[in-house]
């Protein structure tokens, strides 16, 4: 079983760098439809990390077709028992943060998520990825482009697949303006604006402590405007120029941003200005205009339901739990080599950790940096 299972793992790697399947829209209808072949594998996941994401996820996996929860990697032995409990995890399959890497041995897991305070992910990621287990990673992938770079590297020499957890890129109303964009209904992209931020409460948590968490509102939340400007316009930025405001350095000390504008310049000369606060409500807003029509989608990264107005009408695609398809889609990456209308693999966390390295540079200099990010 077990080599059968790296067998099929190691040859859907190889048939990922070969097929690229064109752009299915009802993919990700068909997913939300729980339409599921009967000889799909599936995916069977030890998640990295219970905190208030994580049990999110645990969730919603329970609603995955192809995805199951089988294992817990966690510091906190009290948590341990309860997801023993509720999810029946068998004590086999439950490791703490020195002891993971015996994860090697065991031929249960196939894949570890990876859903702890940011600056641990690099580690952790590598530790995972040298046990021989496929790494997903919550955004952002880690605190700089160099460490979600060393991240790639250890997946690709282990032979495993690591992708970020950009649930955005599987959610129905996000896909459909891709298309309307791609199929020409917009016209020519001329503008986006992304507006991402909540006021943060607790100023002992560790998205306050730099160590942890690498940045503030940026590293959090800021991270959706980059990325979602770059799926929205459909091309890489080539410039940034940002500025920072803090009313509050009591919470928000040296090297945690508070509020973040930036501008990305892309090649066509179509613009993004983006906000990323830790200092506003009710701030979730994605604007896309074109030479033939527009797009408005509040809320546009949330939870959901995501909504939205184009120049055509509402967006109406079906509501899903974006965890959960995201997790079913992830399985068809592993096992199929299926190719997503927008990436989640590691080399696309590493264009949003250059974007906010070339950021926090803009700021600190006030200069236009230039990016690559081919
Ligand atoms: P939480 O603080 O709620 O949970 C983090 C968990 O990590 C803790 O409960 C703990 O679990 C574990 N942990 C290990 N070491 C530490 C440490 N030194 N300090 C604190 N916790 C530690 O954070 P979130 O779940 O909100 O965020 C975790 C990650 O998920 C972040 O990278 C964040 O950006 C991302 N995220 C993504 C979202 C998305 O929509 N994609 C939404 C929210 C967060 P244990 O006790 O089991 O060891």
């Amino acid at each position: 079983m077990k080599t059968r299972r790296l067998f099929l793992q190691k040859a859907s790697l190889s048939a990922m760098a070969l097929a690229v399947p064109a752009f299915n829209p009802l993919s990700a209808m068909t997913n939300s439809m729980n339409i599921v072949s009967k000889d799909s594998e599936v995916l069977r996941v030890a998640i990295m990390g219970l905190g208030s994401y994580g049990t999110r996820v645990a969730e919603a996996i329970q609603d995955c077709n192809r995805v199951k929860l089988v294992g817990v990697i966690s510091g906190t032995p009290s948590k341990v028992e309860d997801w023993k409990s509720t999810y029946n995890i068998p004590a086999k399959n439950c490791y703490d943060y020195d002891n993971f890497d015996a994860i090697k041995d065991n031929p249960d897991i196939d894949a570890v998520y990876v859903i702890t305070p940011n600056a641990l992910h690099k580690d952790q990621v590598i530790r995972v990825a040298k046990a021989g287990k496929h790494a997903i990673c919550e955004k952002p992938m880690a605190i700089s482009a160099e460490d979600g770079q060393a991240m790639v590297d250890a997946c690709k020499t282990a032979g495993v697949h690591l992708l970020i957890g950009y649930r955005m890129h599987f959610e129905p109303n996000t896909l459909e303006v891709i298309r309307m964009r791609k199929d020409g209904e917009l016209g020519e992209i001329r503008f986006f604006q992304g507006l991402c931020g909540f006021v943060i409460g607790d100023p002992t948590q560790w998205r306050l402590d730099r160590i942890l968490s690498g940045g503030g509102a940026m590293m959090d939340i800021g991270i959706y405007a980059i990325n979602g400007a770059r799926y929205m316009i459909g091309e890489e930025p080539i410039w940034v120029t940002a500025q920072e405001v803090k009313t509050d350095s009591e919470k928000f000390k040296e090297g945690i941003d508070e509020t973040i504008t930036f501008q990305l310049g892309f090649p066509n000369g179509v613009i993004a200005s983006c906000l990323s606060t830790y200092n506003m409500n009710n701030l979730d807003r994605f604007y896309l205009n074109g030479s033939n029509g527009w797009v408005e989608m509040q809320p546009s990264t949330g939870y959901g339901p995501i909504e939205g107005q184009t120049h055509a009408g509402p967006l109406t695609e079906p509501i899903v739990t974006h965890q959960t398809v995201q997790m079913d889609e992830m399985a068809a990456i592993i096992f199929e080599g299926k190719q997503p209308e927008v990436p989640v693999n590691g080399e696309e966390g590493v264009k949003d950790m250059k974007i906010i390295d070339a950021i926090f540079e803009a700021v600190k200099t006030g200069e236009k940096v230039a990016l690559n990010l081919s």
